[in-house]
């Protein structure tokens, strides 16, 4: 099936609500399709359970232990689930008959449908085909051209959110070992600027907000640049036992998506045979990357409120207590003009007092947020902005209210945690030291855009991933794929065959690991892992089914073997592979908050990091208050005739896995290839609904094209359009990142369409 034709989309009226029984049919199909009925039946029984294995999906957290039901999934994480435990096999016969170049004629869906990789493989200098090797001669190759380096910083180390804890720490541990910062990961591409933002204003990195905080305390939940009904499905029940104790859910988003209009829950008879649950009191159809300006217009709009009733809407308490900048927070937002406000938001000034006495009338609330705020050039400005907004009226630090970036792959967040940063602060590099013995590096590494810059510039030589679809994920994709072929040596760690496997350096491995569903069985016995939500809550993940193939390795085992080979037994690398444990008591000496892990993480539902301004009003900042910042709207200028488009995920589709070519709730089926625009502007431009088009993306450095595009005339606001990625990468510029945090500008990429010819 191939998922990139335009020639076979269907387009159908969007849907207004998300899940109910057509997601069940979707879930069972996968399951049973990709792990039979029994595998399938004893795989999904177990995922998210407190015994059982954490959903590879994304990262939001489970219920107690003591609140689970027996179907703890989404369809997405069945999905997943079924897509990592499927019985197909690629081994050295697929790969002796497919050379490399015949595969990469293949899609993302066509390749990775393929089945689970089962030995290691190599593409020797010049070679057309992968072909087996041992793993030891496998980490003999990876030590040799490591060592041969002129100097450390030539290698690149990249890691995946869906890496553990333990796979995690012993990664970062081998990079610096080896003598260098450079670790990359897609936390550069997704909440970088969440993390850039918060450190600065509230002195931690995160979200702030507990589980119960949605579900029991907040009386306003803000939705801003998220889909959850496709990327965080199980936050519907959240949202929707919000809704029945009587919580207001305001939600700002160019696309008006199912999944933030109605719930049909599948685990209750209303959600089943009824209308299910409205979620959204307040729809605000705000324009790509007009966020900013909407969180200045309201913060605006309750200034006034607070000067016509002076004490009456600011928590002054609170503010004089625990936050510094106010003056000039207030100073900005009075010298800002609703004119402004309102063309750059795309909201009327009334549609934004509306959101404000909502916010006047909750005493609690919580702001979630995801891509669509944190990829575009202000994203850090506009994540500053926010928690203006949540610091005016004392919103962090009590039940019900607070930050909460939502996490998109289920251990992002942990593995950030564990050290994976290109800068990680001076004080977990002395801990490191004291530990294991070793000067860590202290220069700052490359994060994920100048890692693609150095090897295009043929500055690394070594790129090895840890997980991941690098060329996919990333912007400017013949870039990234150009920069690939420039390394030495690249190695990927892998459990499904997928492009930047062969867009490969001279010289290449494929190695292939466990899934999170696989027994991981090491000389100390069966080994679990651990991993972090969305929520910060710390908790096991034990895999039961038989291994793909007696040749897989765990991710720690294929890390470990490196490092061995590279620098033999000297920090105990050997002990660490064979038994996690030894792992989990480094990470307990080098990281706060993970004191007695070992017992703690072994406890059902796992254990909570502590985070200073949740637990204690503690704001780890520079000046140890929580700050209020200014932040003048600066929204994308769209030269004339231009549109601003943002890349999004169809629902058929996990970060850069695609099981299929439809998108159900916005009504597409049968092909990804189409561009979601205002029927206005399609007009404007002598176009139709349906017409075949090519989308232009305009930057300093020239013009990117992809061709071949359904129009699809779409209710966004005018002079705003989304289409799918990675099919769209190729048109973000490399050079296009946001200011700050050096994510790239995904969510708001300039483009002119043409007809095709
Ligand atoms: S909501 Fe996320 S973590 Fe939960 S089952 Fe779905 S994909 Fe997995």
């Amino acid at each position: 099936m191939s998922t990139n034709s335009e020639d076979e989309v269907r387009v159908e009226r969007p849907q207004t609500s998300a899940v109910g029984i057509p997601a069940i049919g979707h879930a069972m199909r996968y399951a049973v399709g990709e792990m039979g009925v029994r595998r399938g039946g004893k795989t999904l029984h177990a995922l998210n359970q407190t015994s059982g294995f954490d959903c590879p999906g994304c990262a939001w957290p489970d219920p107690k232990a003591d609140d689970r039901s027996f179907a703890e999934f989404c369809e997405n994480g069945a999905k997943a689930t079924a897509w990592e435990a499927t019985r197909d096999r690629v081994g050295a016969e697929f790969f002796a008959t497919h050379s490399v170049s015949e595969l990469l004629e293949q899609d993302s869906h066509t390749l990775e449908h393929h089945g689970r990789l089962t030995e290691p493989m190599y593409l020797a200098p010049g070679a057309s085909h992968y072909a087996p090797i041992t793993w030891e001669k496998a980490f003999a190759v990876i030590a040799e051209r490591l060592r041969a380096l002129a100097n450390p910083n030539r290698a690149a180390f990249y890691t995946s959110g869906r890496a553990s804890n333990e796979a995690a720490f012993v990664y970062q541990l081998l990079a610096r070992r080896l003598g260098t910062n450079n670790l990359p990961d897609c936390s550069n591409m997704c909440h970088e600027s969440s993390g850039t933002a918060l450190s600065e204003t509230i002195g931690i990195g995160k979200g702030t907000v507990d589980l119960d905080d949605i579900t029991e305390h907040a009386e306003l939940i803000v939705i801003v640049g998220q889909n959850p009904g496709t990327n965080h499905p199980r936050m519907l029940t959240a949202l929707e036992q919000a809704k029945r104790r009587g919580a207001r859910i305001v939600s700002a988003n160019p696309l008006p998506e199912a999944g933030l209009i109605r719930f049909k829950n599948p685990q209750s008879v209303r959600g089943l045979l009824g209308v299910g649950t409205r979620l959204t009191d307040r729809s605000l159809h705000v324009r790509v990357n007009g966020d900013l300006a909407m969180f200045a217009g309201v913060n605006k709009a309750l200034l006034a409120l607070e000067d016509a009733q002076p004490g009456a809407i600011f928590d002054h308490d609170f503010i004089e207590t625990y936050c510094d900048g106010f003056e000039e927070a207030c100073g900005a937002w009075r010298r800002l003009a609703w004119s402004e406000i309102e063309s750059q938001s795309g909201l009327a000034r009334e549609e934004i007092e509306g959101f404000a006495t909502d916010v006047v009338a909750a005493k609690s609330v919580i702001v979630c947020w995801a891509m669509g705020i944190t990829q575009h050039r202000n994203s850090v400005a506009t994540i500053r902005e926010i928690v203006n907004f949540l610091l005016l009226r004392g919103n962090i630090g009590r039940p019900g209210a607070g930050p909460s970036p939502i996490r998109g792959h289920s251990n992002v967040q942990g593995d950030r945690t564990m050290g994976i940063s290109e800068k990680m602060p001076g004080l977990f590099l002395d801990k490191l030291r004291e530990e294991f013995g070793f000067e860590p590096p202290r220069d700052h590494g490359l994060d994920t855009v100048n890692t693609i810059r150095a090897m295009r510039d043929g500055l690394i030589d070594v790129f090895f991933a840890l997980g991941g679809n690098f060329v996919a994920a990333t912007p400017d994709t013949a870039v990234s794929e150009a920069a690939m072929k420039n390394c030495a040596l690249t190695v990927h760690v892998a459990t499904k065959l997928n492009r930047s496997h062969l867009c490969h350096g001279r010289e290449a491995l494929l190695l292939p690991c466990l899934s999170r569903t696989e027994r991981d069985h090491q000389a100390r016995g069966d080994q679990f892992v651990s991993v972090e939500d969305s929520m910060s809550i710390v908790h096991s993940s034990h895999g039961h089914l038989a291994p793909g193939s007696d040749l897989l390795r765990s991710e720690v085992a294929i890390v470990a073997g490196v490092a061995r080979e590279l620098f033999g037994e000297d920090l105990g690398w050997s002990a660490m592979s064979n038994d996690y444990g030894v792992i989990r008591r480094h990470i307990e000496h080098v990281i706060e908050g993970f004191d007695n892990y070992e017992a703690r993480v072994r406890e059902p539902g796992g254990f909570t990091l502590p985070r200073g301004p949740h637990d204690s009003r503690t704001f780890h900042t520079a000046t140890g208050k929580a700050r209020f910042t200014v932040n003048e709207p600066d929204a994308v200028d769209v030269p004339e005739g231009h549109l601003l488009l943002q890349t999004v995920r169809s629902h058929d589709q996990f970060n850069t896995t695609v099981y299929g070519p439809d998108d159900r709730y916005r009504g597409i089926k049968g092909g990804r290839r189409v561009l979601f625009v205002n029927a206005e502007d399609l007009a404007a431009r002598d176009l139709r609904d349906g017409d075949l088009i090519d989308l232009v993306s305009v930057w300093s450095d020239g013009e990117r094209w992809a061709k071949g595009f359904r129009a699809v005339a779409y209710e966004t606001p005018r002079g705003c359009a989304a289409t799918y990625f990675p099919e769209a990468n190729v048109l973000v510029p490399l050079d296009s990142t946001a200011v700050g945090s050096n994510t790239p500008t995904s969510k708001s990429v300039i483009i002119r369409i043409e007809r095709s010819s």
